[in-house]
């Protein structure tokens, strides 16, 4: 009945040390077991204060043959409310549900936030892009609701609420605020989809009378991809809901070299939230020591950053980039010949 069956696995004993912070720590599947390692391993190096918590979220199935987190996974992230998490496979249409989808579910983590910023001495089209996509995660396209009206019609629902739209819209406007970030743009297609598009663009228009101090901006999606690709650099902050924002980020993730190198963060209300590299399982390369564990360890950046904990932050940051800017030491994907052990082994010796 359950998919990945999930193992009994006796309680592990857990010992706190004193000024520590504990993350549940859901490796994944394919290359996600290797680069948490790197980031543990980075993190050890630098003597972060954080204990991680080891928690495999596999497909199972509960009363009713509902699909659910395994208890020991949710257990853990509902008492340490914050978690880093590697990627999880997901079968194509059939089987259980995208395991990433119901974490953000079972939590509420309403906003997914990816940074896209440029890495100097990592060549790409552009070398000053400095962006925010902000999703809504919750619902749009992917609220999971589809139909078979009749055979060879199918219908999916795309469902936009009010209170979706408006938490996101002010998610936006006060990250932009936190983060000196001057603007926000609304990316949407109220043209087409005049009822729910037009919801999710009014409430973003409210969130803005009430933010005057951050630049407002409305802009279809495919201007935006259009723009996008011609300068991004006119972008800063940019909020839209959830299918949008799943292809808009790959794009630009694409502009800042790869998903290699793109971290996000999946944020819910008081405080809970799991960070995540955007890219798959790499099932081409898993178990093979080749993966680059930037994106991983970039969004456990991001979790410092969220934790409060920015000294840090900075220094796992820098000599993660330093890394790449000397180019002795690069993975495959950045244009090097390092195993993934190596590059982490060098940004070891930076931190
Ligand atoms: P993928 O991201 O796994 O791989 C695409 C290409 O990018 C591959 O050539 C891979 O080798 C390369 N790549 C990805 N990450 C890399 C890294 N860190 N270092 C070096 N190269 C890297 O995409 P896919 O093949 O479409 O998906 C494989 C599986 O991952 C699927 O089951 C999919 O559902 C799942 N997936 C999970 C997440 C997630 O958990 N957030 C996201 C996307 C895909």
């Amino acid at each position: 009945r359950a998919v990945g069956a999930l193992k009994k696995e006796p309680p592990q004993p857990r010992t706190f040390m004193r000024g520590m912070h504990t993350v549940t720590l859901i490796p994944g599947d394919g290359i996600g077991p290797e680069i948490s390692t790197a980031v543990m391993k980075i993190f050890e190096a630098a003597k972060a204060p954080i204990q991680w918590e080891e928690r495999n979220v596999t497909a199972i199935q509960g009363p009713g043959g509902r699909w659910m987190i395994p208890p020991d996974a949710k257990e853990s992230m509902d008492r340490n409310k914050i978690g880093l998490k590697g990627p999880l496979k997901t079968p194509i249409a059939a089987g259980h549900p995208s395991m990433n989808l119901l974490l953000r579910k079972t939590f509420d983590l309403y906003a997914n936030v990816r940074p896209c910023v440029s890495i100097e001495g990592y060549k790409t089209p552009y070398t000053d892009v400095n962006l925010v996509t902000i999703r809504e995660n919750t619902e749009g396209e992917y609220s999971g609701i589809e139909h078979v009206i009749v055979d060879g019609v199918v219908q999916s629902i795309k469902l936009i609420t009010e209170e979706a739209s408006q938490r996101i819209a002010e998610y936006a406007f006060e990250y932009a605020r936190n983060n000196n970030r001057a603007s926000v743009t609304a990316v949407h297609k109220a043209n087409i989809m005049r009822m729910s598009d037009g919801l999710f663009l009014r409430k973003c228009r409210e969130a803005a009378e009430k933010h005057k101090d951050v630049k407002f901006t409305e802009m279809y999606l495919d201007t935006v991809c259009l723009n996008m690709v011609q300068d991004p650099t006119q972008f800063d902050v940019l909020v839209m809901p959830n299918l949008y924002g799943d292809i808009l980020s790959d794009l630009c993730a694409g502009l800042i070299g790869g998903l290699g190198v793109t971290p996000s963060g999946n944020i819910g209300a008081n405080g809970v939230a799991i960070f995540e590299s955007v890219h798959g399982t790499a099932p081409d390369i898993a178990g093979k020591d080749m993966a680059n564990p930037t994106a991983l360890l970039l969004s456990a950046v991001m979790m410092l950053r969220h934790m409060g904990l920015h000294d840090h932050a900075k220094t796992i940051k820098a000599a993660c980039f330093d890394t790449i800017r000397d180019k002795k030491v690069l993975t495959g994907d950045l244009g090097g010949k390092a195993k993934c052990s190596e590059f982490t082994e060098a940004i070891c010796q930076r931190v």
